[in-house]
């Protein structure tokens, strides 16, 4: 969600900022600023909608020459999306000195801090909460701009990434953050601070994630980081693992496209070194040392929202299934704030693509705090949630820019099919059952590149009912949460109205809703419940409805009963999710071109939603 990128160095400041912005568009946005400090002065340039107006703007004002500067992309969440409300904020001119600020995330105690601020003569531009931080570092500022943000964050609650520059210490930039994630470059002679690696890598390889409730001190040749008690600490610098052409769109028209056909290289990845087929074994380095108390676990909780919680769904059949452990799934922001009762045994397991959700990981703070044991599933690694949990595993599918997700939710139902199958082993699956398993899912990524191969009639499919406005996802079992996911990935990014459902609740109020010719996507492959959904399929044609089924390769029963069929080989009903997804973020993808939308920055959608 939203972003910041900053630099300071010895080249110029403005189209470092500008690249970078562009980098970080798709983690959504509304609005968008610089600023650079040129000569002692601060130059603001903010504008509305994408960062090419910003950039037209730039130009066509003139760009302001100077080597140190911060930028952002707005996600409003405090005030309407204008110039005014968008970032940089100034503090108060009043004041008599310029500070400019740029902030990821929410000031909970704005209104208190403003009223305060009101108080001692403070005049407000914005609607924003940002607004009043960057007038209570002018507030506290007494010619030590690090000295002042930290006195300033102390005061505040919520989350925030910022960044901060000012007119009279013109070669230093302070940098902090709680809660939203923020990560320094480290260049020589410059440093390029970041929402995330996608806009640091063309810059360098080496960087660091900076802690909660710390700050950072740039100037072009020195850093200091300290906690915002100002004390001292020591960054561990790291390596990328990114490289610039994973973040680039290459031949495809897409980021969604790219990403939906990177899937089995993905899925590759994610399994490489993971399978021990002759061991009959999972292979999780990051959770064997909880394996005992895995494997002895009352309960198990999955949090997660959107797609991640759909991945969870199918982690509840599994681990039941598999481990045969009771289990739960919650969205992480209802679990966080019903006082959730964790007992002894109580298992919580995060999923989240940014490792970085507001919700999910309050949700993870409240589990730790009553004492659950506490697992990630994210893809970003060095990621909050992968930090806050006591142990995870990664996706390793790389880095998705997709706002719409698609190879994170493969990647998320393939590292919790391994997790169950790892705790299965510990109960009560045999060392047969879970061979069998596994050289069923070491086939998946071929599969899934099978499954890839029908996008062509898949879009002659959905263009028979692109105009449709209203569509209904059905599916029993673990296909549930794949109706579920085939709806949420049509309405994100086409703007369809589309519900998914399990498909026998159809018939108790949503079977009003079908006419003569509404598209139903039924999930229908064969495995315990096929008998069930095929009786699912007559209700929907008896009232006119029409079915695009995804259906088992050679099932030729299915064919006479529906418009449109899209196939999947014959699997293990496990991994079954793994190969029915395929085809509906295809329709999906083909529905949302045909209607003209931006496929890849969907309005009012931000990438990794860093706000609860
Ligand atoms: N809460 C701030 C605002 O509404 C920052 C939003 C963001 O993270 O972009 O301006």
């Amino acid at each position: 969600m939203c972003g910041i990128i900053a630099y300071i160095g010895s080249r110029e400041a403005s189209p470092i900022l500008i690249e970078g912005l562009k980098r970080l568009e798709y983690r959504g946005y509304d609005s968008a600023g610089v600023a650079v400090v040129s000569d002692s002065e601060l130059h603001l340039t903010r504008s509305v909608g994408r960062v090419r107006g910003l950039e037209d703007q730039i130009i066509k004002e003139g760009v302001a020459n100077g080597s140190i500067g911060i930028a952002h992309t707005r996600w409003a969440t405090h005030g309407g999306v204008t110039v005014e409300n968008a970032h940089p904020h100034l503090d108060d001119v009043k004041q008599g000195h310029s500070i400019a600020l740029v902030h990821n995330g929410i000031i909970e105690n704005y209104l208190t801090l403003k009223k305060w601020l009101e108080e001692k003569g403070h005049t407000f531009k914005s609607e924003t909460d940002t607004e009043v931080l960057a007038h209570l570092v002018g507030e506290l500022y007494d010619g030590d701009l690090e000295l002042a943000v930290q006195a300033a964050l102390r005061e505040v609650t919520g989350a925030y990434a910022i960044a901060v520059v000012c007119a009279e210490e013109p070669d230093v930039m302070v940098v902090g953050r709680k809660g939203s994630p923020l990560m320094i470059g480290v260049g020589s002679h410059e440093y390029v601070v970041a929402s995330d690696p996608s806009a640091i890598v063309e810059h360098t390889k080496q960087a660091f994630t900076l802690d909660d409730y710390s700050v950072a001190k740039l100037t072009r040749d020195s850093i200091r980081t300290s906690t915002i008690d100002n004390i001292e600490i020591t960054p561990q610098i790291l390596e990328l693992e990114l490289d610039l052409g994973q973040i680039e769109l290459g031949e495809f028209d897409h980021y969604m496209l790219k990403e939906i056909h990177e899937q089995p290289d993905a899925l590759q990845r994610s399994l490489q070194g993971r399978l021990d087929l002759r061991a009959g074994n999972v292979v999780l380095g990051g959770i064997t040392d909880f394996a005992r108390e895995l494997a002895t676990a009352k309960r198990v909780v999955f949090v997660g929202q959107g797609t991640a919680l759909h991945a969870a769904m199918v982690g509840e059949f599994l681990i039941e299934g598999l481990a045969k452990i009771p289990t739960e799934v919650e969205f992480a922001s209802e679990f966080r704030y019903r006082n959730p009762i964790v007992e002894p045994g109580t298992v919580v397991i995060a999923i989240s693509q940014s490792g970085e959700t507001a919700d999910t990981l309050a949700a993870i703070e409240e589990a730790k705090q009553k004492g659950a044991l506490t697992l990630g599933l994210v893809n970003v690694v060095g990621s909050t949630i992968s930090r806050e949990t006591d142990a995870g595993i990664y996706l390793r599918v790389g880095p998705e820019i997709g706002v719409a997700s698609t190879k994170a939710f493969i990647g998320q139902l393939l590292v919790t099919t391994m997790l169950a199958a790892f705790i299965g082993r510990r109960r009560y699956l045999s060392q047969d059952e879970l061979q069998m398993l596994l050289v069923s899912m070491g086939e998946i990524p071929a599969q899934v590149q099978s499954v890839i191969k029908q996008s062509d009639q898949i879009k002659a499919a959905t263009s028979r009912y692109v105009n449709r406005d209203n569509w209904l996802f059905l599916g029993r079992g673990l296909n549930y949460p794949v109706a579920l996911e085939g709806a949420l990935k049509l309405k994100e990014i086409s703007y369809i109205h589309a519900e998914g459902m399990p498909a026998a609740e159809m018939k108790h109020g949503p079977i009003a809703l079908i006419d003569e010719g509404m598209p139903v996507v039924v999930v229908a492959t064969r495995n315990s419940q096929y008998e069930k959904v095929l009786s699912n399929i007559e209700e929907v044609r008896s009232r006119g409805g029409h079915v695009i089924a995804v259906a088992t390769e050679g099932d030729e029963e299915i064919r006479s009963l529906t418009e449109e069929v899209f196939w999947v080989p014959d699997v293990p009903e496990p991994l079954q999710p793994l190969l029915t997804v395929v085809p509906l973020q295809l329709l999906a993808y083909h529905a949302a071109v045909m209607r003209g939308k931006d496929v890849d920055k969907p309005r009012n959608l931000a990438k990794s939603v860093t706000v609860e």
